[in-house]
């Protein structure tokens, strides 16, 4: 494995600023999640909810006086329980996912380009297979790119395998390196899982450090990927059912 020195180099990230900003860490599946509001009172949006973290995300809202209007997933997810449900039925908000997910609960899905506002944040959809076929990333701010959230195509050093649920090495190639790293190099990343202990990176360094991708021709990705067979998801088969059924 390749460990550069400023491996989590997360001091020197520029977070996104004006704005509350939350990330919470699910420990059981190693899961981020993010809670953005332009300020308190306000309207504020969440992705990618773990269903066993509902509380903490609702008592968060709550202590800042704010309304959750929008709920996102990136993709439906192999490890964790989505929180989408439990939020919709909580608060009252919109659940959303890409246009391509066979989710049951989804009340919005966006396609590529869809803009979403919610009290001044704005976020672009931009469908980034390869993970799964049905993922999108979120990019905060598109006119001048702040952050995106990628959902598991890209990660800290590393890219979401590849080998169920409509995942496809090239297309995650393709998703990275043509749309993801064509964000301006300071852009911050904010992925849906990291398992070292790092919680942000920017496009610039994965572009400059990520083992899989830097230096690398397409084919050399490809064969990264096909060769890591790695064991299914300990909760793979309770967590994708559930994930299409509102993670009821
Ligand atoms: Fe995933």
């Amino acid at each position: 494995m390749f460990y550069p020195e400023n491996f989590c180099r997360t001091r020197a990230i520029k977070r996104p600023s004006k704005m509350i900003f939350r990330q919470f860490f699910d420990p059981a599946s190693s899961t981020f999640t993010y809670l953005l509001a332009s300020r308190e009172n306000g309207e504020a949006l969440i992705i990618d909810p773990v269903k066993s973290q509902s509380e903490t995300y609702v008592a968060a809202i709550n202590a800042m006086g704010a309304r959750l209007v929008h709920a996102i997933d990136t993709h439906t997810h192999a490890d964790h329980i989505t929180a989408l449900g439990d939020l919709r039925d909580a608060t009252g908000c919109v659940t959303i996912m890409g246009d391509m997910s066979k989710a049951l609960c989804v009340s919005q899905r966006v396609r590529e380009g869809d803009l979403l506002k919610v009290d001044g944040i704005e976020l672009k959809a931009i469908y980034t297979p390869g993970h799964t076929d049905e993922s999108f990333s979120f990019v905060l701010n598109p006119a001048k790119p702040q952050a995106v959230f990628s959902g598991d195509v890209l990660l800290i050093r590393g890219s979401g395998r590849t080998d169920f649920q409509g995942g496809d090495a090239r297309r995650s190639w393709d998703s990275i390196v043509n749309k993801l790293f064509t964000l301006p190099d300071e852009t911050v990343l904010y992925p849906a899982h990291d398992y070292k202990g790092c919680t942000a990176s920017t496009i610039g360094d994965e572009r400059r450090l990520n083992p899989r991708l830097a230096g690398r021709t397409e084919s050399e990705y490809v064969a990264i990927m096909e060769g890591l067979r790695l064991p299914n998801p300990a909760m793979m088969d309770i967590a994708v059912p559930a994930n299409l059924a509102c993670g009821q």
